[in-house]
């Protein structure tokens, strides 16, 4: 039944096309946006198009950033000798957001997964081993702990013990199948400091 019109219809099936949002959180969305003054939604529709052609991945450690570098990677008071590699940057954010971890960080930006058919070359791979030849003393994993996280992990300290730098995982403290992303910060700091050698 066409309710409201051709128009809302297109917007309510743009939003529930996003991750995580329903139909009816799609509606209510829609709703919103036509009840909102106009120049608001001019705004709303800027930030969205300026991220989207302006945002690209650090030149250093792939997280998204609008600058060349990342402000991780830029800035010199952190630890460029130990790299924590992380599956996205959400994953990098959470940690960062302990305010504990003064190195860098390598995103992947996914995980090895035969079943979905990603393979190493697939996920920023190649990118972590160019940066390997500098000076690191130490790699920090800190992939899911879950097949796809366990196997990527396994798969990294293979490449990375032949040059002789230092391979960890972060500890079990982080619950299996749990995403980091939603892993409170006593937890993931416990998992970092208990991390074990590879
Ligand atoms: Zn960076």
């Amino acid at each position: 039944m066409d309710l409201y019109g051709n128009q809302i219809d297109k917007l309510v099936e743009e939003f529930s096309s996003l991750p995580g949002i329903g139909h009816k959180s799609a509606q209510r969305l829609a709703f919103h946006i036509i009840n909102m003054p106009k120049d608001k939604v001019k705004e709303l529709t800027n930030a969205i198009e300026d991220a989207r052609n302006n945002v690209h991945y650090c030149k250093e450690c792939n997280t998204f950033t609008d600058g060349e570098l990342c402000p991780v990677c830029a800035d010199k008071k952190r630890d460029h000798s130990i790299i924590m590699v992380v599956e996205n940057p959400r994953d990098m954010a959470a940690y960062e957001r302990t305010g504990k971890f003064d190195g860098v960080y390598h995103v992947l930006h996914g995980t090895i997964s035969p079943m979905l058919g990603v393979g190493p070359e697939d996920i920023k791979l190649r990118e972590l081993m160019v940066r390997l030849a500098g000076d690191i003393k130490e790699v920090i994993i800190a992939t899911n702990k879950n097949l796809e996280g366990d196997a990527t992990a396994t798969y990294i300290s293979k490449l990375v013990k032949p040059t002789g730098i230092k391979v960890s995982r972060i500890a079990s403290g982080v619950p299996v199948g749990g995403n980091l992303e939603y892993i409170d910060e006593v937890t993931l700091l416990r998992a970092l400091d208990g991390r074990i050698d590879m």
